[in-house]
């Protein structure tokens, strides 16, 4: 039984020839699955029954089933997807009240083995890449459930996307063609996986890169991102320059604010002094302390005078709007609560 969702038009094509039918047919079937988002085939009206029942019989709409369900009363909503090998990921579907954009926040591995210190998915360690199919159908399921269409596509669910590259580039195409979803609108982030950096740098894609950087100093970043020790900021400081160099792109630079850890004044001084050469906007994010370890919120004084003091050295700094703070959090939390 082959799954429509994920398949690409010459795909459903090589379907439609199985059953004697025109490209046409599989046009038709194509713009149901990513324009119209039907959950079952039968919803395809402009099929015949008859072609319908012969469909059904080789293909299906989806195989995920949605295994938690949770809506935020700022209305994001958060999924627990199920795979049919039976493993789980978490996806995410945003809304900005003051925006149009419907942001879905997608997994690209089941686990993670880079095992950030202040993450539940890397506490369970790398199970498996996902296919460009299982990332691709995270959105279409919001889609399909919602009714809504996404407008951009942020990789920072679970797992590392540089280190499922094959895949995550082959379902940004797929965003691109067949979601008709603008390569600006996809965000791909990274804990900084130098040598992948640098290919994407080389690929020139118009999508933003989004560096979890976290830490001002080499000894702060190894204490909260063991990936430091492979790939140290100094290094990392060279392929960002390479990619800035290379596409001309802005990189976002995401910065998990921890009380007493990296929230101090030398904290900002060191870290306007990396960035300094680098084009960049900078996203804090104040920490939401959500698992057992000693790691704390800094004030709301204390978030604000980060974020004055960084603007002073130029750069664009924001402050991460917390988006479905009741239902949770840290991303790996809904998984690790159900299982
Ligand atoms: S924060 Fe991201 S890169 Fe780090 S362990 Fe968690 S999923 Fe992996």
């Amino acid at each position: 039984m082959k799954t429509l969702s994920g398949l690409n038009l010459s795909e459903i094509e090589e379907i439609t020839n199985s059953l004697g039918a025109s490209k046409f047919r599989a046009r038709q079937i194509h713009n149901w699955i990513y324009l119209k988002s039907v959950k079952e085939i039968d919803e395809m009206t402009d099929l015949s029954i008859k072609f319908r029942d012969e469909l059904k019989k080789v293909a299906q709409v989806t195989d995920i089933k949605i295994k938690v369900k949770q809506i935020s009363s700022d209305g994001t909503i958060k999924y627990l997807l199920e795979f049919p090998d039976g493993e789980c990921v978490e996806t995410v579907l945003m809304r900005f009240d003051n925006r149009a954009n419907l942001t879905a926040c997608v997994s690209s591995q089941v686990g993670c083995a880079v095992n950030c210190s202040f993450c539940a998915t890397g506490k369970r360690g790398f199970i498996r890449n996902l296919t460009y199919k299982e990332i691709v159908e995270q959105v279409l399921t919001i889609q399909r459930d919602t009714g809504l269409k996404v407008t951009n596509v942020v990789f920072m669910g679970q797992g590392e996307p540089l280190l499922n590259l094959e895949n995550v580039l082959k379902a940004m195409e797929i965003f691109n063609e067949n979601f008709q979803i603008g390569a600006r609108r996809l965000t791909v982030s990274t804990s900084g996986i130098i040598p992948k950096i640098r290919e994407l740098a080389d690929l020139d894609m118009q999508s933003t890169l989004a560096l979890s950087l976290h830490a001002p100093n080499h000894e702060t970043r190894l204490k909260l991102m063991p990936i430091e020790g492979k790939y140290p900021m100094d290094e990392l400081h060279k392929a960002l320059k390479y990619y800035v160099d290379k596409t001309g792109r802005r990189i976002t630079i995401e910065y998990l604010l921890i009380k007493d850890l990296n929230d101090t004044i030398q904290a900002v001084k060191e870290l306007a002094a990396y960035l300094k050469d680098i084009k960049c906007n900078i996203n804090l994010i104040p920490y939401n302390p959500t698992e057992k370890n000693d790691y704390e919120r800094p004030s709301g004084k204390s978030i604000m005078q980060f974020k004055s003091l960084m603007e002073h050295s130029g750069k664009k700094v924001t402050v991460r709007l917390e988006r479905g703070a009741d239902i949770d959090a840290a991303c790996g939390q809904l998984r690790g609560k159900v299982q």
